[in-house]
Protein backbone atom coordinates (compact mmCIF):
# COMPACT_ATOMS: atom_id res chain seq x y z
CA UNK A 1 0.00 0.00 0.00
CA UNK A 2 1.47 3.77 -0.85
CA UNK A 3 1.17 5.80 2.17
CA UNK A 4 -0.40 9.09 1.05
CA UNK A 5 1.42 12.26 2.51
CA UNK A 6 -1.58 15.00 3.07
CA UNK A 7 -1.46 18.67 4.26
CA UNK A 8 -3.77 21.53 5.23
CA UNK A 9 -5.02 21.76 1.34
CA UNK A 10 -6.16 18.39 0.81
CA UNK A 11 -7.67 16.72 3.95
CA UNK A 12 -11.34 16.16 2.15
CA UNK A 13 -9.27 13.43 -0.04
CA UNK A 14 -8.18 12.22 3.57
CA UNK A 15 -11.61 12.20 5.40
CA UNK A 16 -13.16 10.04 2.48
CA UNK A 17 -10.23 7.52 3.12
CA UNK A 18 -10.99 7.22 6.60
CA UNK A 19 -14.82 7.08 5.76
CA UNK A 20 -13.77 4.17 3.67
CA UNK A 21 -12.31 2.69 6.26
CA UNK A 22 -8.35 3.54 5.85
CA UNK A 23 -6.18 4.40 8.45
CA UNK A 24 -4.87 7.68 8.55
CA UNK A 25 -2.36 9.39 10.85
CA UNK A 26 -3.28 12.89 12.15
CA UNK A 27 -1.12 15.74 13.85
CA UNK A 28 -1.73 16.86 16.83
CA UNK A 29 -0.20 19.56 20.15
CA UNK A 30 0.91 16.24 22.07
CA UNK A 31 1.92 13.57 19.32
CA UNK A 32 0.69 12.13 16.18
CA UNK A 33 -2.39 10.03 16.32
CA UNK A 34 -2.94 7.07 14.24
CA UNK A 35 -6.66 7.72 13.26
CA UNK A 36 -9.36 5.89 11.98
CA UNK A 37 -12.84 6.14 12.02
CA UNK A 38 -14.29 5.83 15.81
CA UNK A 39 -17.69 4.49 14.18
CA UNK A 40 -16.10 1.60 12.31
CA UNK A 41 -15.23 -1.47 14.52
CA UNK A 42 -13.02 -3.45 11.22
CA UNK A 43 -11.30 -0.31 10.80
CA UNK A 44 -10.38 -0.03 14.74
CA UNK A 45 -9.29 -3.43 14.81
CA UNK A 46 -6.58 -2.60 11.91
CA UNK A 47 -5.27 0.48 14.32
CA UNK A 48 -4.42 -2.33 16.80
CA UNK A 49 -3.38 -4.99 14.31
CA UNK A 50 -0.67 -2.17 12.53
CA UNK A 51 0.45 -0.97 16.01
CA UNK A 52 1.03 -4.35 17.45
CA UNK A 53 -1.21 -2.77 20.96
CA UNK A 54 -2.68 -5.65 23.04
CA UNK A 55 -6.48 -5.51 22.56
CA UNK A 56 -7.40 -4.35 26.38
CA UNK A 57 -6.17 -1.14 26.14
CA UNK A 58 -8.29 1.39 25.21
CA UNK A 59 -8.09 4.22 22.65
CA UNK A 60 -8.93 7.79 22.94
CA UNK A 61 -12.01 9.14 20.63
CA UNK A 62 -10.57 12.28 19.24
CA UNK A 63 -13.72 14.79 18.89
CA UNK A 64 -13.98 18.57 17.41
CA UNK A 65 -16.05 19.61 20.15
CA UNK A 66 -17.80 19.10 23.12
CA UNK A 67 -21.29 18.07 21.35
CA UNK A 68 -20.08 15.31 19.60
CA UNK A 69 -18.89 13.41 23.29
CA UNK A 70 -23.05 13.83 24.27
CA UNK A 71 -23.68 11.44 21.49
CA UNK A 72 -22.10 8.89 23.75
CA UNK A 73 -22.25 10.13 27.47
CA UNK A 74 -25.29 11.13 29.37
CA UNK A 75 -23.78 11.29 32.61
CA UNK A 76 -21.61 14.10 33.53
CA UNK A 77 -19.20 15.03 36.46
CA UNK A 78 -20.33 18.21 37.97
CA UNK A 79 -16.97 20.19 36.97
CA UNK A 80 -17.30 19.08 33.06
CA UNK A 81 -18.04 22.66 31.86
CA UNK A 82 -15.74 24.04 33.42
CA UNK A 83 -13.28 21.57 32.37
CA UNK A 84 -14.46 21.88 29.26
CA UNK A 85 -14.30 25.80 29.12
CA UNK A 86 -10.60 26.11 30.27
CA UNK A 87 -8.62 23.51 28.74
CA UNK A 88 -10.53 22.54 25.22
CA UNK A 89 -9.14 21.91 23.19
CA UNK A 90 -6.27 21.24 24.40
CA UNK A 91 -3.81 17.75 25.85
CA UNK A 92 -6.05 16.81 28.48
CA UNK A 93 -8.40 13.57 28.03
CA UNK A 94 -11.38 12.96 30.03
CA UNK A 95 -13.09 9.39 30.92
CA UNK A 96 -16.34 9.47 31.72
CA UNK A 97 -18.99 6.88 31.77
CA UNK A 98 -20.57 5.99 28.26
CA UNK A 99 -23.85 5.44 27.52
CA UNK A 100 -24.52 1.35 26.80
CA UNK A 101 -23.99 0.17 23.62
CA UNK A 102 -22.79 3.55 22.23
CA UNK A 103 -19.32 2.62 21.40
CA UNK A 104 -18.18 -0.88 20.27
CA UNK A 105 -15.99 -2.47 23.23
CA UNK A 106 -13.15 -2.43 20.50
CA UNK A 107 -12.39 1.73 21.37
CA UNK A 108 -13.16 1.43 24.91
CA UNK A 109 -11.40 -2.15 25.89
CA UNK A 110 -15.04 -3.69 26.97
CA UNK A 111 -14.84 -0.97 29.90
CA UNK A 112 -18.03 0.69 30.84
CA UNK A 113 -16.08 3.98 29.86
CA UNK A 114 -14.41 5.81 27.48
CA UNK A 115 -12.01 8.71 27.35
CA UNK A 116 -12.39 11.87 24.85
CA UNK A 117 -10.54 14.86 23.73
CA UNK A 118 -10.75 17.80 21.69
CA UNK A 119 -7.12 18.50 20.18
CA UNK A 120 -6.03 21.55 19.91
CA UNK A 121 -4.88 21.45 15.92
CA UNK A 122 -6.66 23.29 13.43
CA UNK A 123 -5.96 20.65 10.68
CA UNK A 124 -7.53 17.66 12.97
CA UNK A 125 -10.64 19.55 14.24
CA UNK A 126 -11.27 20.09 10.04
CA UNK A 127 -10.45 16.25 9.39
CA UNK A 128 -12.93 15.64 12.30
CA UNK A 129 -15.30 17.58 11.11
CA UNK A 130 -15.13 16.51 7.62
CA UNK A 131 -14.95 12.84 8.84
CA UNK A 132 -18.48 13.57 11.01
CA UNK A 133 -17.41 10.58 13.10
CA UNK A 134 -14.92 10.84 16.51
CA UNK A 135 -11.81 9.47 15.38
CA UNK A 136 -9.89 7.00 17.50
CA UNK A 137 -6.54 8.04 17.79
CA UNK A 138 -3.78 6.24 19.74
CA UNK A 139 0.06 7.50 19.40
CA UNK A 140 0.97 6.35 15.41
CA UNK A 141 3.86 4.49 16.72
CA UNK A 142 4.72 0.52 16.60
CA UNK A 143 3.32 -0.30 20.46
CA UNK A 144 6.20 -0.32 22.56
CA UNK A 145 8.70 2.25 20.56
CA UNK A 146 8.73 6.30 21.94
CA UNK A 147 5.94 8.47 19.92
CA UNK A 148 6.10 10.21 17.14
CA UNK A 149 6.88 13.96 17.49
CA UNK A 150 7.25 14.29 13.23
CA UNK A 151 5.76 12.90 10.73
CA UNK A 152 9.16 10.98 9.58
CA UNK A 153 8.50 9.49 13.11
CA UNK A 154 5.24 7.83 11.48
CA UNK A 155 7.01 6.96 8.54
CA UNK A 156 9.66 4.92 9.85
CA UNK A 157 7.57 2.58 11.75
CA UNK A 158 4.16 2.55 8.87
CA UNK A 159 5.54 3.68 5.66
CA UNK A 160 2.82 0.96 3.49
CA UNK A 161 1.20 -0.07 6.18
CA UNK A 162 -1.54 2.83 6.42
CA UNK A 163 -3.42 4.89 4.11
CA UNK A 164 -2.02 8.43 4.87
CA UNK A 165 -0.02 10.58 7.06
CA UNK A 166 -1.28 14.55 7.06
CA UNK A 167 1.50 16.34 7.90
CA UNK A 168 2.13 19.37 10.16
CA UNK A 169 5.43 19.57 11.03
CA UNK A 170 6.68 19.16 14.67
CA UNK A 171 4.54 18.34 17.39
CA UNK A 172 4.09 22.04 20.25
CA UNK A 173 4.39 19.54 23.30
CA UNK A 174 6.00 16.23 22.74
CA UNK A 175 4.46 13.76 25.20
CA UNK A 176 0.49 12.94 24.99
CA UNK A 177 -2.04 14.25 26.84
CA UNK A 178 -3.02 14.29 31.14
CA UNK A 179 -5.63 12.12 31.23
CA UNK A 180 -8.13 12.84 33.45
CA UNK A 181 -10.95 10.34 34.96
CA UNK A 182 -14.06 12.24 35.48
CA UNK A 183 -16.03 8.94 36.15
CA UNK A 184 -15.73 8.86 40.04
CA UNK A 185 -16.86 11.51 42.63
CA UNK A 186 -13.02 12.76 42.57
CA UNK A 187 -11.27 14.00 39.32
CA UNK A 188 -8.05 11.89 39.13
CA UNK A 189 -5.24 12.17 36.78
CA UNK A 190 -4.43 8.40 35.50
CA UNK A 191 -1.49 9.87 33.09
CA UNK A 192 0.89 12.92 33.32
CA UNK A 193 0.76 15.48 30.51
CA UNK A 194 0.84 19.53 29.97
CA UNK A 195 -2.16 20.26 32.02
CA UNK A 196 -0.74 19.10 35.73
CA UNK A 197 -2.34 18.60 38.80
CA UNK A 198 -1.37 22.45 39.93
CA UNK A 199 -3.48 24.01 36.48
CA UNK A 200 -6.53 21.94 37.75
CA UNK A 201 -6.94 22.36 41.06
CA UNK A 202 -5.77 26.29 40.58
CA UNK A 203 -8.70 26.30 38.04
CA UNK A 204 -11.48 24.30 39.67
CA UNK A 205 -10.60 24.89 43.12
CA UNK A 206 -11.05 21.62 44.54
CA UNK A 207 -8.33 18.58 45.06
CA UNK A 208 -7.25 16.15 42.42
CA UNK A 209 -5.74 13.27 42.87
CA UNK A 210 -2.97 11.24 41.31
CA UNK A 211 -3.99 7.65 40.57
CA UNK A 212 -1.64 5.68 43.10
CA UNK A 213 0.47 3.86 40.86
CA UNK A 214 1.84 7.59 39.16
CA UNK A 215 2.63 8.35 42.84
CA UNK A 216 4.17 4.69 43.47
CA UNK A 217 5.24 3.10 40.46
CA UNK A 218 5.06 -0.76 41.73
CA UNK A 219 1.52 -0.22 42.40
CA UNK A 220 -0.69 -1.98 39.49
CA UNK A 221 -2.05 1.04 37.28
CA UNK A 222 -5.99 1.04 37.00
CA UNK A 223 -5.62 2.27 33.46
CA UNK A 224 -5.54 -0.68 31.12
CA UNK A 225 -2.81 0.66 28.77
CA UNK A 226 -0.55 1.79 31.38
CA UNK A 227 0.71 -1.82 32.64
CA UNK A 228 2.62 -1.96 29.22
CA UNK A 229 5.86 -1.29 28.40
CA UNK A 230 6.32 1.75 26.59
CA UNK A 231 8.34 4.24 24.99
CA UNK A 232 11.39 2.32 25.20
CA UNK A 233 14.49 2.35 22.47
CA UNK A 234 16.56 -0.61 22.11
CA UNK A 235 19.81 0.89 23.39
CA UNK A 236 19.61 0.98 27.16
CA UNK A 237 18.54 4.22 28.68
CA UNK A 238 19.90 5.56 32.59
CA UNK A 239 18.76 8.69 34.22
CA UNK A 240 21.88 11.05 35.60
CA UNK A 241 20.57 13.02 38.16
CA UNK A 242 22.52 16.44 38.12
CA UNK A 243 25.07 15.75 40.50
CA UNK A 244 25.96 12.79 38.93
CA UNK A 245 26.96 13.52 35.60
CA UNK A 246 30.60 13.79 35.56
CA UNK A 247 30.55 10.19 37.80
CA UNK A 248 28.45 8.62 34.92
CA UNK A 249 30.77 10.08 32.35
CA UNK A 250 34.07 8.70 34.06
CA UNK A 251 32.07 5.60 34.99
CA UNK A 252 31.29 4.80 30.84
CA UNK A 253 34.67 6.19 30.14
CA UNK A 254 36.22 3.50 32.75
CA UNK A 255 33.89 0.97 31.09
CA UNK A 256 34.87 1.30 27.84
CA UNK A 257 31.14 1.70 26.86
CA UNK A 258 30.56 4.44 23.67
CA UNK A 259 27.86 6.50 25.52
CA UNK A 260 25.01 8.98 23.75
CA UNK A 261 24.59 12.36 25.74
CA UNK A 262 20.64 13.41 25.76
CA UNK A 263 20.20 16.55 27.44
CA UNK A 264 20.24 20.48 27.36
CA UNK A 265 23.08 22.77 25.86
CA UNK A 266 24.71 23.31 29.31
CA UNK A 267 25.11 19.54 29.89
CA UNK A 268 26.13 18.71 26.50
CA UNK A 269 28.54 21.27 26.16
CA UNK A 270 30.34 20.02 29.13
CA UNK A 271 31.13 16.94 28.19
CA UNK A 272 29.96 16.51 24.17
CA UNK A 273 33.90 15.37 23.44
CA UNK A 274 33.58 12.38 24.93
CA UNK A 275 30.51 11.27 23.65
CA UNK A 276 29.83 8.96 20.84
CA UNK A 277 26.66 10.85 20.00
CA UNK A 278 24.62 13.25 21.10
CA UNK A 279 20.89 14.88 21.19
CA UNK A 280 20.33 18.79 22.29
CA UNK A 281 17.45 20.02 23.73
CA UNK A 282 16.77 23.08 21.85
CA UNK A 283 17.89 24.86 25.88
CA UNK A 284 17.79 23.69 29.33
CA UNK A 285 14.18 24.24 29.88
CA UNK A 286 11.53 21.39 30.70
CA UNK A 287 9.35 22.87 28.16
CA UNK A 288 12.13 21.93 25.15
CA UNK A 289 13.21 18.96 27.32
CA UNK A 290 9.75 17.56 26.60
CA UNK A 291 9.25 18.63 23.40
CA UNK A 292 12.55 16.86 22.35
CA UNK A 293 12.57 13.29 24.64
CA UNK A 294 10.73 10.87 21.53
CA UNK A 295 12.57 12.89 19.25
CA UNK A 296 16.41 12.26 20.64
CA UNK A 297 15.07 8.85 21.94
CA UNK A 298 14.49 7.59 18.55
CA UNK A 299 17.52 9.68 16.83
CA UNK A 300 20.15 8.23 19.23
CA UNK A 301 18.46 4.79 18.94
CA UNK A 302 19.27 4.75 15.40
CA UNK A 303 23.03 5.00 16.03
CA UNK A 304 24.34 1.78 16.07
CA UNK A 305 27.53 2.16 17.68
CA UNK A 306 26.19 3.61 21.47
CA UNK A 307 26.22 1.22 23.94
CA UNK A 308 23.88 3.40 26.46
CA UNK A 309 21.81 6.40 26.31
CA UNK A 310 22.39 9.03 29.18
CA UNK A 311 19.51 11.16 29.96
CA UNK A 312 19.29 14.11 31.96
CA UNK A 313 16.20 14.28 34.86
CA UNK A 314 14.02 17.11 35.91
CA UNK A 315 12.09 17.58 38.96
CA UNK A 316 9.20 15.42 38.56
CA UNK A 317 6.58 18.67 38.91
CA UNK A 318 4.37 20.73 36.72
CA UNK A 319 5.57 19.28 33.23
CA UNK A 320 8.61 17.40 34.52
CA UNK A 321 6.13 14.96 36.04
CA UNK A 322 4.83 13.83 32.34
CA UNK A 323 8.54 14.11 30.96
CA UNK A 324 9.74 11.73 33.80
CA UNK A 325 6.81 9.60 33.60
CA UNK A 326 8.05 8.77 30.00
CA UNK A 327 11.76 8.98 30.54
CA UNK A 328 11.63 6.35 33.61
CA UNK A 329 9.72 3.86 31.20
CA UNK A 330 12.35 4.76 28.47
CA UNK A 331 15.11 3.69 31.01
CA UNK A 332 12.89 1.14 32.28
CA UNK A 333 13.60 3.02 36.22
CA UNK A 334 17.51 2.59 35.84
CA UNK A 335 19.37 5.54 37.20
CA UNK A 336 23.14 6.46 37.14
CA UNK A 337 24.33 5.25 40.65
CA UNK A 338 28.15 5.18 41.39
CA UNK A 339 27.79 1.19 41.50
CA UNK A 340 25.74 0.94 38.43
P1 LIG B 1 -2.89 6.29 24.06
O1 LIG B 1 -2.12 5.09 24.47
O2 LIG B 1 -2.12 7.55 23.95
O3 LIG B 1 -3.82 6.02 22.95
O4 LIG B 1 -3.85 6.64 25.28
C1 LIG B 1 -4.82 5.78 25.67
C2 LIG B 1 -4.71 5.63 27.14
O5 LIG B 1 -5.81 6.30 27.76
C3 LIG B 1 -4.84 4.18 27.54
O6 LIG B 1 -3.59 3.56 27.53
C4 LIG B 1 -5.43 4.27 28.92
O7 LIG B 1 -4.39 4.40 29.83
C5 LIG B 1 -6.22 5.57 28.88
N1 LIG B 1 -7.63 5.26 28.73
C6 LIG B 1 -8.36 5.23 27.61
N2 LIG B 1 -9.64 4.90 27.86
C7 LIG B 1 -9.71 4.68 29.18
C8 LIG B 1 -10.75 4.30 30.08
N3 LIG B 1 -11.98 4.08 29.67
N4 LIG B 1 -10.45 4.20 31.38
C9 LIG B 1 -9.20 4.45 31.83
N5 LIG B 1 -8.17 4.81 31.03
C10 LIG B 1 -8.42 4.92 29.74
MG1 LIG C 1 0.95 5.44 22.81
Amino acid sequence: METKRFEANDLKAAATLLRQGELIAFPTETVYGLGADALLPASVKQVFAVKGRPSDNPLIVHVANFEMVKDYVDKFHPLTEKIIKNFWPGPLTLIFPIKKNSLDPIVTGGLSTAAFRMPDNKITLKLIELTGDPLVGPSANTSGKPSPTLAKHVAHDFNGKIAGIVDDGATKIGVESTVLDLSGEVPTILRPGAVTQNDLQTVLGVPVELDRHLVKESETPKAPGMKYKHYSPDTPVLMVKPADWSRAIAWAQQENKKFALLAGPTIIEKYQTQAAAIYKYQNDSIEAATHGLFDGLRELDEKKAVAVILAQTFPADELGAAYMNRLKKAAAQNYFTSNT
